[in-house]
């Protein structure tokens, strides 16, 4: 899918993750990722690499979650199955399981499990409780698990805070935090809550923090189901406010904070792309200039043209597989009764910041790229990873961050999408990455990217494959079409 760096070259995945936000008033929002999210567990987890989360499926009442799955985005893996017995690889690092048996081997020495290993359709299950202890001897360094609230932090990835009173008049709880941060915020009478599911945030020294004020008597830290959740406990109505980059989360009556913002920031408006970061050589496809009305959903067959996409194999190109999903994807929806463009029904050359500049002309309700891969063991869904930082600066910054305000709706499209793939037994990540154009969306936007199930990239041009595939997306999609169609 050849994007990785494509636009920002490689700055640190974890100073993008959170990004600068400024005013947040996101009770809807929050509300509705609450409702999407659904009752499925799943494990988060946090690495220098990737922050990203993977579904934790339940055997003989114990918690599992599949071994080739979770370190994929870190390194190299490979994996067979004969029978029972399961060999996997991890960079240099073999394993050898038994469905059945609490007890493995890795580079030839024992490992135990706790709990039995299962192989299923070639995918080897472990118990969530050995991740501990097995994964330490994979990768070479610290894994650290907390368990019962499904995080996994590898390698030394944690974000710390500190929270302070400002006994000013009103008073300002300030949390100041180790690294950007972009929690979904939600509020209910006399409790304001920030949901840090894609931060490594650990706990303070004490989960409850006492700060003496009438208005803000306390605030305390929790975990549960591949989050941390920060409770702060008001008797009046409050706000967030989100500064220094996002490492700064300023806790204010509400009235305070408005008037605050208000000076601070005269040109909080919502970003809209800078028409001169267009390029205009490459020639534009008939089909996407007649754009008149307004279309639901815009589905972008990703590469085209001269950008073949990936090679995945010696005749077959990701751009025509990409088209070819593209296509079953738009009759998905439109039998589910949603509208919908496809950017590039031709082999037409058709550049990233075209793509989204279409997306955004047509007031989309949700952009959907397609990609295809042939590695990978079934659906990756992309959400954006804005850039930080430097990034940040300069005339182009409304257009690298015009997915800022959307990005909430994005993660629930993913969401839903991940679950109703999960449904048909297909193995699917929920990942976030520097992926264009995703960032230069203004509307909820997400990318997904189709590999085989096994190691047969034919599987790819398969009809009733890829109408599985697009037949999810399309379900998740019409599931929550009103959420998206109210996005600004
Ligand atoms: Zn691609």
């Amino acid at each position: 899918m050849r994007w990785i760096n494509t636009a920002q070259g490689s700055v640190d995945f974890r100073a993008r993750i959170a990004k600068a936000r400024r005013l947040l008033v996101l009770l809807l929002l929050a509300s509705l990722l609450l409702s999407a999210a659904g009752p499925e567990k799943h494990l988060s987890v946090y690495s220098v690499a990737a922050n990203y989360s993977l579904p934790i499926t339940q055997r003989e009442g114990r918690d599992y979650v599949g071994l080739l799955e979770l370190l994929e985005p870190l390194g190299r893996v490979s994996a067979k199955s004969d029978g029972q017995r399961w060999r996997f690889r991890y960079n240099s690092v073999e394993g050898e399981f038994q469905s059945g048996k609490t007890r493995a081997r890795v580079q030839g020495r024992e490992a135990d499990l706790g709990e039995k290993f299962f192989v299923e359709n070639n995918r080897g299950l472990v118990p969530v409780s050995s991740l501990g202890s097995l994964l330490p001897r994979f990768l070479g360094g610290p894994a650290n698990l907390h368990e019962a609230s499904g995080r996994l932090f590898i390698g030394s990835v944690s974000t710390h805070f500190t929270a302070s009173l400002a006994a000013d008049n009103p008073p300002r709880l300030v949390f100041n935090f180790t690294a950007p941060v972009n929690p979904s915020v939600s509020t209910e009478p006399g409790a304001l809550r920030m949901t840090f599911s894609r931060e490594p945030l650990v706990a303070p020294a004490s989960p409850t923090l006492t700060f003496g004020s009438k208005a803000i008597p306390s605030a305390s830290y929790s975990e549960g189901n591949g989050a941390a959740v920060l409770t702060v406990n008001s008797t009046i109505p409050v706000m967030a406010t989100f500064s220094n980059g996002g490492r700064t989360v300023t806790i204010a009556p509400a009235a305070a904070a408005q008037a605050a913002a208000a000076g601070a920031q005269p040109a909080a408006t919502p970003a809209s792309p800078a028409p001169t970061a267009n390029p205009t050589s490459s020639p534009t496809p008939a089909q996407v200039v007649q754009v008149s009305r307004r279309y639901f959903a815009v589905v972008d067959a990703s590469h085209g043209g001269d950008d073949h996409g990936e090679s995945l194999s010696s005749a077959l190109a990701e751009k025509d597989v990409t088209v070819a999903l593209a296509r079953s994807l738009r009759q998905q929806l439109e039998s589910r009764g949603i509208t919908t463009l496809v950017l590039r029904d031709s082999d037409a050359n058709l550049s990233l910041d075209q793509r989204a500049v279409f997306a955004n002309a047509d007031h989309a309700a949700i952009y959907i790229a397609l990609h295809a891969a042939s590695s990978g063991h079934g659906v990756r869904v992309y959400t954006a990873l804005l850039p930080f930082g430097p990034d940040d600066r300069g005339p182009f910054r409304s257009w690298t961050t015009a997915q800022h305000n959307s990005l909430s709706l994005s993660r629930t499209a993913a969401s839903a999408v991940v679950a109703e793939i999960q449904k048909r037994q297909i193995p699917v990540r929920n990942l976030d990455a520097p992926l264009r154009p995703l960032n230069n969306v203004t509307g909820p936007a997400i990318a997904i990217e189709v590999a085989p199930q096994g190691s047969n990239v034919a599987q790819l041009t398969a009809p009733d494959y890829q109408d599985l595939i697009t037949g999810a997306v399309a379900t998740a999609i019409a599931a929550n079409r009103d959420q998206f169609g109210a996005a600004p």
